[in-house]
Order: structure tokens, then C-alpha cells, then sequence
């Protein structure tokens, strides 16, 4: 088959990018390739030192298989990115850039709220392999740079972040740090390629846990990492076929099948969480929402220029947010009362700000105020799902009326 036209649009490029028909069969849809390992018809190849891999693309699927080539091949075409490795999910895509990237001595400035997962591997394990770690809240440009030091060898920010859905200005964070000879990391997990390409802004690299809005059906865990082809040559060596945190053929390849609907998708989230949101906030039980589609989200001019569309993803304070959480687990109808996030099916769960805090820093002073300006006591955070905009809004009206 020949190469897609340079000009292809987004919808094309999530339905054809990476993917070719099966070249013994005709398939149209990829084959799935489960093989762990691949035949090969030269005596020597792997069995001497330094052969060349070019003339065998495939060995052992920890090294490298067709079906997840097609995935980080799709991947790149969306983020437009030198290079992709995918994971067994979005964590081990995490460790692999921060593990793999940074030694003993390197500092590393981070959000000071991100995703729990994140900020615990942060927090908890790189000091142990001598890593120091600064946070700071991303919201604000300045504070980013003046965090800056000659060690500085990363910052990793996470935009929108989960689950306060506060957003950072990667263009201008990108600029402060490429001024420093520093290499600026996005995990964009919320927004997904078709919301926000980090990279377009000046972003190094991107991170993406693919279980959500990439995969989009709840079904298969993943995670990628992109970023410039000699970093992730290295990183393909240590992060990926050492420490071994390899994705499954079956589930790149549910995942590439779901990103054939992702920009529609990403569409319809956004215009439902948009009607969701306002619904939320004219409530009288609802204190707060957080959602950067609505023009009372702090950084709502920012998210207008950074975002198209603004994804599926909202918090929302209420008076006793444990009383509602367990009125929502015993009479929603349609919304799951179940973490994740990014599925065709809305899902709900009351997140207390002392566990947000818990896994993330201890703020105090200006910063915890900040904070708590998004998080009251706690958030309920909400990933508009597929279904009827009006159905989730009377699902939400029975249980906070
Ligand atoms: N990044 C963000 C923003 C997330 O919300 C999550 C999971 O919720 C992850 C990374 C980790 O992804 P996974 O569960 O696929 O390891």
C-alpha cells in the first residue's frame, strides 16, 4: 500500500497511521502478532557479537514485535514525535523516562499535586537512587524557572492535572527551559494527542497512560513514551528491554483499534463534559467545578489556546463528599462509581484531598491555599463517558438533590 498524502488530517491519520494490511493475507485489519519469539534463517545473527539487527527486525518480542511497532508508529503520527515505546502501562511508561533518564546527583522538578501513582514513585523511590526532587506548583511559570538549578536535569509536569484539573503552560514552561538546557516531559494523559501535542509546544517528551482516552474502552492497560530518537534509543536498551515493562500484542492492538475513533470521541467528550460542567455548576449542591472549558476555570484563556476542546475530565467539590460518594454507589444508574478514567462509560469517584495530599507533597503556606482553591476538602472527579449528556446530568441531579 502507499504512504499516506503528507496532508493527511487527524481523523486519517488515527484511522490508517502505522498500519498496513497483512502482507501474507491481505487483511485489511492489522494481525495481531502474539509470537514471543521469531524464526530466522541465518546461522550466526544473533548468536554473534555485534550482528546487525537491521537485517532481523525481529528477535523476541521484549525487543520488539509488528503489532507493537504499528501502535508506537500510530502514536508518533498523532503526537508528532521522532519516536515512540510502548508499555505495559502508563506507570511503567513513567519509570521508564524517569528511572531511565535521570542518575544519582540529576534534580528533577515536578508538580507539586500529579497523579498519586506518579508522585509516590517520585516522591518514595528516586531519592533512593540519589535523585533530588523539587516540587513546585507548574500553574505558575515563574516558579518553575526559579526552580531551576545546574543539576536541573528534567521537569515532568502533567497537564490537566489529576485530579484537581489544573492546567501548566507548556509553551512557556518550554521556554524556560530550553533557556536552561533542560529537557521538559508532559504527561498529557488527560488531554490525549487529539486535546494537546506537547510536543508542537516545545515539549520534549510525552508520556500517556494509553488505558484511557487513547484506548478509550476500559479494556486494555498501556502506556507510551515519545520523545527524540537518540533519547529513546537509549531508553529502548534500559527502560524498555531491561526492565522489561513490555505492552502485550493483544492489547496494542486493542488499543489501536480504539484510537481509530479517538479524535470523534475526544469530540464528544468534550462537547458532553461541557454540558455536564455547566449543569454541575448552576447545581446548589455543587460548591465548585473544575473544568477549563467553562469560563470561571482559572486558567480557562489558557486552556483555550492550549487545548482543542477540552476533554472529558471535571472535579466537583460538594458539602459532605463522602455522604454523596455513598449515595452515588447506591443509586446511580448510569455513571460507574469506579476510578480510572477516558472510557466510553462515565465513571465517578470522591477523591478527599488528605489522600491527594498524602501522595503528593505536603503544602503549606500560599501553596496550600492554592491548592485547596481546586480541592476544598476534596474533589469528586468525574470522566465523562459516551452516553447521553442529559441521561449523566438526571443520574447526578437524583443523587445530589
Ligand atoms: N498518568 C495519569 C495522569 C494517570 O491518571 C494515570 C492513571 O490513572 C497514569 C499516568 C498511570 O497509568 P496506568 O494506570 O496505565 O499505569
Amino acid at each position: 500500500m502507499s504512504k499516506l498524502p503528507e496532508d493527511a488530517g487527524w481523523q486519517t491519520l488515527a484511522v490508517h497511521a502505522g498500519e498496513t494490511p497483512d502482507e501474507v493475507s491481505g487483511a485489511s485489519s492489522p494481525s495481531i502478532v502474539m509470537s514471543t519469539t521469531f524464526t530466522t534463517k541465518d546461522a550466526e545473527a544473533f548468536s554473534i557479537k555485534d550482528f546487525d539487527e537491521s537485517d532481523m527486525p525481529y528477535i523476541y518480542t521484549r525487543w520488539g514485535n509488528p503489532t507493537i511497532k504499528q501502535l508506537q508508529d500510530k502514536l508518533c503520527a498523532l503526537e508528532g514525535a521522532e519516536s515512540c515505546l510502548a508499555f505495559a502501562s502508563g506507570m511503567a511508561a513513567t519509570s521508564a523516562l524517569l528511572l531511565g533518564y535521570l542518575s544519582p546527583g540529576d534534580h528533577l522538578i515536578v508538580s507539586d499535586v500529579q497523579y498519586a501513582g506518579s508522585a509516590e514513585l517520585v516522591r518514595h523511590t528516586l531519592p533512593r537512587f540519589g535523585v533530588e526532587v523539587t516540587p513546585v506548583d507548574t500553574s505558575d511559570v515563574s516558579k518553575v524557572e526559579a526552580a531551576i538549578r545546574d543539576k536541573t536535569r528534567l521537569v515532568f509536569i502533567e497537564t490537566p492535572i489529576n485530579p484537581i484539573i489544573r492546567l501548566a503552560d507548556i509553551a512557556a514552561i518550554a521556554a524556560v527551559c530550553r533557556a536552561r538546557d533542560v529537557r521538559l516531559a508532559v504527561d498529557s494523559t488527560f488531554a490525549s494527542p487529539v486535546i494537546t501535542r506537547p510536543i508542537e509546544l516545545g515539549a520534549d517528551f510525552v508520556v500517556h497512560s494509553l488505558t484511557k482516552y487513547v484506548g478509550g474502552h476500559g479494556d486494555a492497560l498501556g502506556g507510551a513514551l515519545l520523545g527524540p530518537g537518540d533519547i529513546m534509543m537509549e531508553l529502548n536498551e534500559e527502560a524498555l528491554v531491561h526492565y522489561g515493562g513490555v505492552i502485550s500484542p493483544f492489547n496494542a492492538w486493542l488499543i489501536m483499534r480504539g484510537i481509530a475513533t479517538l479524535p470523534i470521541r475526544m469530540q464528544a467528550h468534550s462537547t458532553s463534559a461541557m454540558r455536564v460542567a455547566g449543569f454541575l455548576e448552576a447545581h446548589p449542591a455543587v460548591k465548585r467545578v473544575n473544568y477549563p472549558g467553562l469560563p470561571s476555570h482559572p486558567q480557562h484563556d489558557l486552556a483555550a489556546r492550549q487545548m482543542a476542546g477540552f476533554s472529558g475530565m471535571l472535579s466537583f467539590q460538594v458539602e459532605d463528599g463522602p455522604a454523596v460518594a455513598k449515595k452515588m454507589i447506591d443509586e446511580l444508574q448510569v455513571i460507574h462509581y469506579a476510578v480510572s478514567l477516558g472510557h466510553h462509560r462515565s465513571l465517578v469517584y470522591w477523591i478527599g484531598t488528605d489522600q491527594i495530599m498524602e501522595s503528593s507533597y505536603r503544602l503549606e503556606g500560599r501553596q496550600l491555599a492554592g491548592f485547596r482553591e481546586y480541592a476544598g476538602d476534596g474533589v469528586m472527579r468525574l470522566s465523562v463517558g459516551l452516553e447521553d449528556a442529559d441521561d449523566l446530568c438526571r443520574d447526578l441531579d437524583r443523587v445530589l438533590s
